[in-house]
């Protein structure tokens, strides 16, 4: 079994579309499709959200008939056959309607929710409908049947996988079920969701949950580059990331993938390849446990970082001082990304500010806090970095005028994360793509 995500770009276009059935009807086997909402549409979604929670009606109807015209359109041009077309303006008036019955109601967090989920619903839906009317047979896969996340907001795998495999038993006479990414059931039983770009991570939670052959990622590039291509000119794609590269670049902010999407795939040794909808003769990238040490694959950056630094005399050599400072993190679910000490004090960031008032206020009990706000994770990504002789070297050699307000290196072989105020991000990149990849701006 294959598992074949398609993202916003990929189906972003009626052409599009069309392009991902014939790409879907070249893969043999059966096969999950995974889609995107077409793209641009979770922003709207968003903004309709945001306009409906702050009370502004008026601009979430003008948003909604906005997103209601281009789906007219969309559809209009999808389909071929008048028949296919009723078909394809009937979807999109139930949709809004239901939009707007939502808009209409008390807008609270959980129609806000529901709301969001209707881009994955109705791409799939005029998928489907796509292939029935060129007579391929197919199925739709509902995920809001199987995808389930518990009370910390973590996905939950094996009930996911219990759920398919007595759900596709059902299906074996259809080689292709379509399938909506990014939406899932919380343990309220609402309709919930995996976060933005939580597509990819539907793609890779549901190949680990019934250990299918390959994960595959269809975007609009061929496949992961050495460095952020939004902000360097000059990048090139990776042929082959082990899982733990590929984990960390997702987490440290390239964008090319969830953050979580490594996770289960790698957690079930199920490979997954990156490949662009654009341009399918490239190679694109294999992500799997296979990898050679002391090469540096990659950079990416993560913005929107806050440094905390404890200034703490207690700390000289007091044992379980660290602990008690991380409980306080703990306490408030605020995971940690990076950690500098000395001897008299301790650096940590996070990305997550919701409690950080809360956080600041207890950690005074432990000596001087003081904040940056404003910084960004530069994360250099290899293979067994030690066993490269001066890497470390070459990194600072390359970012030598570039004030550095943190870093870390050790904590595992993967990975070097220099922390910058996010003004030197960009500076940062293009240095470093000169410096450790040869490669200019
Ligand atoms: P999709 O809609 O298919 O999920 P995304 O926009 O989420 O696509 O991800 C693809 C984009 O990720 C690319 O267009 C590229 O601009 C961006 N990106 C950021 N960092 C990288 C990287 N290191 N390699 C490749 N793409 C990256
Ligand atoms: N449509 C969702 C988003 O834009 C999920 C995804 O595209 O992966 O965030
Ligand atoms: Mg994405």
């Amino acid at each position: 079994m294959y598992i074949i995500k398609f993202g916003g770009t990929s189906v972003g276009k009626p052409e599009r579309l069309q392009k991902v059935g014939e790409l879907v009807l070249r893969t043999p086997g059966q096969k999950i499709v995974v889609l995107s909402a077409l793209s641009g549409t979770t922003n709207t979604l968003v903004a309709i959200g945001d306009h409906l929670l702050a009370g502004r009606k008026t601009e979430a109807e003008m948003e909604i008939a906005k997103l209601e015209h281009h789906y007219q359109t969309y559809a209009a041009d999808l389909f071929s056959s008048p028949e296919y077309k009723a078909i394809g303006q009937d979807i999109v008036s139930r949709y809004f309607s239901l939009i707007r019955l939502l808009a209409a109601g008390k807008f609270d967090d959980r129609s806000y929710r529901e709301l969001l989920a209707q881009g994955e619903l109705a791409s799939t839906e005029f998928f489907y409908y796509h292939l029935r009317e060129r007579k391929v047979d197919c199925r739709l896969l509902p995920a809001l049947h199987f995808m389930s996340i518990d009370e910390n907001q973590e996905p939950e795998l094996d009930k996911i996988g219990e759920r398919l495999k007595a759900l596709l038993p059902s299906m074996v006479k259809q080689d292709i079920l379509i399938t909506q990414g990014y939406i899932c059931r919380n343990h309220r039983n609402e309709i919930d969701n995996l976060k933005r770009g939580g597509s990819d991570y539907t793609a890779s939670l549901i190949g680990a949950a019934i250990q299918a052959n390959e994960i595959q990622i269809w975007t609009d590039i061929d496949g992961m580059h050495n460095n952020d291509p939004r902000v360097v000119k000059k990048t090139v794609p990776i042929a082959e990331l082990t899982f733990d590269e590929a984990s960390e670049l997702a987490y440290f902010g390239a964008k090319i993938l969830h953050p979580s999407t490594i996770v289960p795939a790698q957690k079930r040794g199920v490979p997954v390849r990156l490949k662009n909808t654009l341009d399918e003769q490239a190679p694109g990238t294999l992500i799997s446990d296979k990898g050679s040490a002391g090469e540096i694959k990659a950079i990416a950056a993560k913005d929107g970082i806050i440094a905390i630094n404890i200034k703490s005399s207690r700390m000289l050599l007091a044992f379980g001082f660290l602990r008690e400072v991380f409980e306080v993190f703990e306490r408030h679910k605020t995971p940690i990304d990076m950690i500098s000490t000395s001897e008299v004090a301790v650096s940590v960031t996070i990305d997550d500010a919701r409690h950080l008032d809360t956080i600041i206020t207890e950690l005074q009990r432990f000596g001087t806090i003081s904040v940056d706000k404003d910084q960004t994770i530069i994360c250099i990504v290899g293979n067994k970095l030690a066993e490269r002789q001066g890497v470390l070297n070459e990194v600072f050699r390359s970012l030598e005028n570039v004030p550095v307000r943190m870093v870390s290196f050790g904590g595992s072989q993967n990975n070097i994360s220099i922390l910058v105020e996010s003004q030197h991000k960009e500076r940062s990149l293009r240095l470093l793509n000169q410096g450790l990849f040869s490669l200019g701006d």
